[in-house]
């Protein structure tokens, strides 16, 4: 298992250091979303470029703590291209991925097993929920994210 954590810690550190998607895009015809977490102060700015019904672009732009960054850099790899049904059910899966240790207090409840092979490298943010004031670094790029696609035209 520890093995397992290595490699996470790995994947989160290589996109800290080398940011994916990193930048910003002429608005318009792309569309910007910000978004800021007050308990860290990480601060992401999203850029999205939608055409039909696909994310054509996305680019980010801000700064913050290593999961912050890291977490916003692994959501453009997985929803760069993508049509916009399937981007929004990355961010849902991604989301349940950050409730589940939650959930999973209440005996009651019984929650569905995260899909993680489908989350592939985004499963390396999933021991962020052992640390739950971490929660809303991994979750900001995702939520700015959200708030750009409802805003769009
Ligand atoms: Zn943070």
């Amino acid at each position: 298992m520890s093995n397992l954590e290595d490699l996470y810690r790995e994947i989160i550190l290589d996109h800290y250091r080398n940011p994916r998607n990193r930048g910003e895009l002429a608005t318009p015809p792309a569309h910007k979303a910000e978004g800021f977490n007050p308990l860290c102060g990480d601060e992401i700015t999203v850029y999205l470029h939608v055409e039909g019904d696909s994310l054509v672009d996305i680019k980010i732009a801000g700064h913050g703590c290593s999961i912050s960054q890291s977490s916003a850099s692994l959501m453009t790899a997985a929803v760069k291209g993508k049509p916009l049904e399937a981007v929004r059910g990355t961010i849902d899966t991604f989301k349940q991925l950050m409730t589940v240790h939650e959930t999973s207090l209440d005996a009651e409840f019984d929650p569905e097993p995260v899909n993680l092979r489908a989350l592939g490298e985004l499963a390396a943010l999933q021991g962020v929920v052992k640390f739950p004031v971490r929660i809303k670094c991994a979750t900001l790029a995702w939520n700015t994210l959200t708030q750009g696609l409802n805003d769009l035209p």
